[in-house]
């Protein structure tokens, strides 16, 4: 069994992550619409479509030339608080990645992390603040977890999955401290937080990819 995942499932990857937010744009904006002003969806759908017409033009090269592209692209494609986030998290996930073109477990499981720390300290929120930390967060300890005990590819990612649903139902009873949701104090609680399902739909769209769910 081949325990890596290279720079073509990377990309396999965002394009099914780009399918499903079609797919489910309308669900996230009500999402949005709950707690804040309504566009997550049409925002994460703006900017994924850039970077799968991007990623059709230019193969790239290796884990950092696909972080570098994918997170510049979200960054000036999407205009709301979730463009410049979901950006840091793939500059850094390529960073950490540099110049491989190929990705254990463990070594996936370390530009998640490095993408999940650079989002905790570019938008400064951490657990418990109704964001997307709040699925990327659990997620990344049980892929590091995972990894750590020799799983395969597919059990890391399906274990970072559980973890991610998990956290983004956690988000429901929470009063959002970051972002536009916060704005409503005490009255956002009651509401899963728009950017912890998109969270969640990513390292779904990645588990969905190994399991030969490609779209
Ligand atoms: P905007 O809030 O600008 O309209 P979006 O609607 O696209 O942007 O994204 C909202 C999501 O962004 C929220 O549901 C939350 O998960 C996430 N978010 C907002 N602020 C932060 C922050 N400081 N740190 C982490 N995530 C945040
Ligand atoms: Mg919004």
């Amino acid at each position: 069994m081949n325990e890596t995942v290279d720079v073509a499932d990377l990309v396999a990857w965002f394009r099914r992550y780009a399918a499903v937010i079609e797919g489910r744009a309308d669900e996230l904006s009500s999402l949005d619409a709950a707690i804040g002003d309504a566009d997550h969806g049409t925002n994460m759908r703006r900017g994924c479509q850039a970077v799968v017409d991007m990623l059709a033009a230019e193969q790239p090269a290796d884990v950092s030339g696909f972080g570098k592209a994918v997170g510049m692209r979200l960054i000036s494609a999407v205009g709301g608080a979730s463009g410049p986030l979901y950006g840091s998290f793939f500059l850094a996930f390529g960073t950490a990645g540099d110049s491989a073109v190929t990705l254990t477990p463990s070594a996936l499981a370390a530009c998640w992390q490095a993408g999940t720390v650079s989002v905790a300290s570019r938008g400064k929120a951490v657990l418990g603040d109704k964001t997307m930390l709040d699925a990327l967060l659990p997620c990344v300890d049980a892929l590091v977890a995972a990894a750590e005990l020799g799983a395969s590819m597919s059990d890391t990612l399906e274990a970072g999955l559980a973890a991610a649903a998990d956290g983004m139902a956690a988000t429901i009873p929470m009063t959002a401290r970051k972002g536009r949701a916060s704005y409503l104090g005490e009255r956002s609680a009651g509401h899963q937080d728009p950017g912890a399902t998109s969270a969640w739909l990513l390292v779904r769209a990645a588990a969905e990819v190994r399991r030969g769910e490609v779209s």
